[in-house]
């Protein structure tokens, strides 16, 4: 990750109108989008995108992850997009917390000892996230090994 390159949002909703429906047109059965492999949500109108593309494309599932806090407002937002789309759209908070606690999926630390998965793709056992899927098929909350 220190290598990773970052991007400028400038124009970012603007190409994703874009590129989402041709993805779409090529890949008649569907996609999955894992969304911000650095950054996060950065205000609750990108929010409203992402649940805007959800509600104008039955075939488009999101997953990811975010460190906003669950009561503040990009985090509320969230939180009723994972409600709305339960089936197509998982966004796990950060945090060493377990399902129960909000009734939402969360993605822990190594330190957490709480009700959890490791993740496989870091213990060798599956190569990518497309050959996994757990993070948005079980609630239970993903453990992450430091390194
Ligand atoms: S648990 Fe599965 S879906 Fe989640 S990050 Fe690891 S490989 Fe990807």
């Amino acid at each position: 990750m220190p290598f990773a390159h970052r991007f400028s949002i400038d124009g970012l909703t603007d190409k994703l109108r874009i590129e989402i429906p041709a993805l779409l047109n090529k890949h008649k059965a569907g996609i999955v989008i894992r969304l911000h492999v650095l950054g996060d949500f950065y205000s609750p109108e990108y929010v409203a995108f992402w649940d805007e593309m959800l509600a104008t494309y039955p075939e488009l599932c999101i997953f990811g992850y975010t460190a906003r806090r669950v009561d503040s407002d990009i985090g509320k937002a969230v939180y009723i997009m994972n409600l709305r789309y339960g089936d197509r759209c998982t966004i796990r908070y950060s945090r060493n917390q377990s399902f129960e606690t909000v009734g939402q999926s969360f993605a822990a630390e190594e330190s957490f000892d709480g009700q959890s998965f490791t993740c496989p793709e870091q213990t060798g056992k599956l190569d990518s996230c497309a050959d996994c899927g757990l993070c948005w098929t079980v609630e239970k909350t993903v453990r992450f090994l430091s390194h």
